[in-house]
């Protein structure tokens, strides 16, 4: 997708499974599943929530950005199975790991930093409340993965912690969208008066464009998650501005329907 001079491209990593939709939502209606079932057959697998895992690639004249680093490479403990893609989809775009300028990272959940350490030349951008909620020791113990992927880059002097909204690159910048964690960030690119949103995890399952107070389990503050959903995603549908999720297939636009949002993908 062009967006003025910058190109933003959806890159999907992997995708798979890990808990069915009854294990992660709160309860949802029968009904309201068959419909979601039916309008995104891609997000289900029977009764398992099937997820892409999407990282978006921004190319600017001054920077190669990306926004999330994926689930990353094998053995890994959060969806073992899954292969993941993403150092092989930027060589298919002609970009090596060395070419990666800077990550910004929507959050620190397993699913958003796996490439972490693949990038030896990206500096990486954090909410300082993102980086106090997970490295906490009872959070520590729960994923250990932080050491790796999170605090090594800390301990090199590659991480850059934000607290507010910023402009780290011309026409990349970063909103603060918190609920799904307390530092979760959102990441708009503007250029020509044309704008495009990086949602991260603002919503991860199309039950949640159906109806935006059902609540995932992933949520850190079910209440803030959603009333932040409900008000970043009715904006983005009054101005038919592009959007990237992390777990809904490819590029969409969001339009006003019923309780929620249609998607009209772009792909
Ligand atoms: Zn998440
Ligand atoms: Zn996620």
């Amino acid at each position: 997708v062009r967006i003025g001079e910058i190109e933003v491209v959806p890159i999907l990593d992997a995708e798979g499974t890990f808990a069915t939709v009854d294990e992660v939502f709160s309860p949802v209606e029968a009904a309201l599943k068959a419909d979601a079932a039916r309008r995104f057959p891609a997000n289900f697998r029977g009764d398992e929530w099937w997820l892409p895992i999407q990282v978006a690639l921004i190319r600017t004249r001054a920077a190669t950005v990306l926004i999330d680093a994926g689930l990353g490479p094998s053995p890994r403990r959060f969806m073992p199975k899954a292969p993941a893609y993403l150092l092989e989809q930027l060589g298919a775009l002609g970009l090596v790991p060395e070419a990666v300028d800077l990550v910004i990272h929507t959050h620190l959940h397993v699913d958003h930093v796996g490439w972490n350490g693949s990038f030896p030349n990206a500096r990486h951008i954090i909410h300082e409340k993102d980086l106090a909620y997970f490295s906490t020791p009872q959070s520590l113990s729960t994923r250990p993965h932080l050491h790796e992927k999170v605090l090594a880059l800390r301990d090199s002097g590659r991480l850059d912690l934000i607290d507010a909204a910023a402009e780290p690159i011309t026409g990349v910048k970063i909103v603060p969208t918190p609920g799904h964690t307390p530092g979760h960030i959102s990441v708009r690119v503007e250029s020509d008066d044309r704008a495009f949103l990086v949602l991260g995890d603002i919503v991860v399952h199309p039950l949640q464009l159906l109806d935006p107070d059902i609540r995932s389990t992933s949520d850190h503050d079910q209440e803030h998650a959603a009333r932040t959903r409900r008000s970043v995603l009715d904006g983005l549908a009054d101005d038919g501005i592009p959007v990237l999720n992390s777990h809904l297939h490819g590029v969409g636009r969001l339009v006003h329907a019923g309780k929620g949002w249609d998607w009209m993908s772009r792909e």
